[in-house]
């Protein structure tokens, strides 16, 4: 078997190909544990379909109003065995993450609540839904107010600022487990624990609600099993597998889910209807995959950071860095190595390989942007995907890979297109 030849075959030089091996090797211990941790999710997993039964029947869809759509009240039962929760709601109705974030918030508030941001600023995507800034249907047009704290200075959570900020009306709070595109650290399931302990020490009916979006089956554990009582995330990231081709789903406690199935569809109607359509074999396969589907993007994210911070790059998380996502940064501090990457990140795809991507003006954007995407469900980030914008630090973000092999080839074809590109000399990688 000559591997090598393969990675030239592909165009990575025998060079690149050497230094990825090394540094992979320098992995290997690293990589049994996360083997370890997905062995152990996909027995958690295995189980929940096992003791609720699924079958061939449940894999076929439903169509028109959905009434005893076995398939897909299965599928809640077995999310809700995962998570440890009273009740799930997971659908292909929810269209993606912040969907999912804003049905959670829009049906657990009342006029007159506030919400809690105790650990920073939540996405991006959430702005336009919490009325910070302005949007039309946001919380804010309902009366619903907003109050954050940020971390401090190291990251940690500023218990102090968060006890004043807890005010009779606070009803909800949000807390995001991964870091998202933000640079601060992201939490543990066992930090967020223990923020949550705090909060529900100062007032047990506060809900507590985490952004779970990239977190599944990083650890063996979820939220929802320290305590949280709203467990939200997508469905083209870790849970699909890969191969979800749409969804959003809310693990929790069922009075929860059950306002939030009731704002989804109707009140009155709330989980009753809903038809799955052609979704639930890849609901299922999805999942079934998405312990080893998410190790492989875990482990593409922690080579990538070897592979460049060896090389002198600045990368975030460091290499050695415990994870609690799957997400990676690489800070370039020019245009060029970040065009580069995504080059060939995009060349490494197994769709769109023959494109190359090029920095655009996207709408909502100040500064150009550039996105390398092959994928099998567009805008999937669970599969091997970068962007990032033309501006400083000139940072890249990527994630995912639903296979390892896939992902660490995907890697040094990042570094191939830096030598391609004249950035980087073949000389660099026999060190
Ligand atoms: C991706 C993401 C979202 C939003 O999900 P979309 O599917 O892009 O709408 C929200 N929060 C976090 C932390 C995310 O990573």
């Amino acid at each position: 078997m000559n591997l090598k030849k393969q990675y030239e075959n592909l165009g990575v030089a025998p060079e690149i190909y050497a230094y990825g091996e090394k540094i992979w090797k320098s992995l290997k211990e690293r990589f049994d544990k996360i083997d370890e941790i997905s062995e152990y999710n996909q027995l958690k997993v295995l189980q929940a379909f096992q003791k609720n039964h699924v079958s061939e029947a449940c894999l076929l869809g439903t169509t028109g109003y959905g009434y005893n759509d076995l398939g897909r009240d299965t599928l809640e039962q077995v999310y809700a065995d995962i998570f440890h929760t009273e009740d799930v709601l997971v659908r292909p109705q929810i269209t993606c993450g912040t969907h999912a974030l804003a049905l959670a918030l829009m049906s657990n508030l009342r006029p007159g609540d506030t919400l809690l941001a105790p650990a920073g600023k939540p996405y991006d995507t959430l702005d336009g839904v919490i009325g910070i800034r302005p949007c039309k249907g946001s919380l804010a047009e309902y009366g619903i107010s907003y109050d954050q704290v940020d971390l401090l200075p190291d990251g940690t959570f500023d218990y102090e600022a968060i006890k004043k900020a807890i005010k009779p009306e606070t009803k909800m709070v949000e807390i995001q487990r991964s870091k998202g595109y933000a640079t601060r650290p992201t939490f543990s399931v066992e930090q967020i624990g223990e923020l949550i302990s705090f909060i529900k020490g100062i007032r047990s009916d506060i809900i507590c609600m985490v952004d779970n979006c990239y977190g599944e089956f990083i650890e063996v554990i979820e939220p929802s099993d320290v305590g949280a009582d709203l467990v939200v995330g997508s469905l083209i990231k870790n849970p699909g597998g890969g191969l979800a081709p749409i969804g959003g789903y809310l693990a929790g406690r069922a009075d929860l889910i059950e306002n939030a199935a009731f704002r989804l569809t109707a009140p009155g109607l709330g989980k009753e209807v809903g038809a799955s359509l052609h979704a639930l074999k890849d609901f299922y396969q999805g999942l079934f995959l998405a312990p080893s589907v998410s190790s492989s993007a875990l482990k593409t994210a922690i080579f990538a950071a070897k592979l460049y911070e060896n090389l002198g790059f600045e990368v975030f998380p460091k290499a050695d860095q415990e994870r609690y996502d799957i997400i990676q940064s690489i800070i370039f501090h020019e245009d060029k190595p970040l065009i580069a990457f995504c080059k060939g990140a995009q060349f490494a795809a197994p769709v769109d390989s023959f494109v190359t991507p090029e920095p655009w003006d996207m709408p909502g954007y100040d500064d150009q942007v550039i996105m390398a995407a092959g994928a099998f469900i567009s805008g999937s980030s669970i599969e091997l995907s970068a962007d990032g914008p033309l501006r400083e630090p000139y940072s890249v973000y990527f994630q995912g890979g639903i296979t390892w092999q896939h992902g660490k080839f995907g890697m040094m074809k990042t570094l191939q297109a830096m030598v391609d590109d004249g950035i980087l000399d073949l000389s660099r990688f026999e060190r």
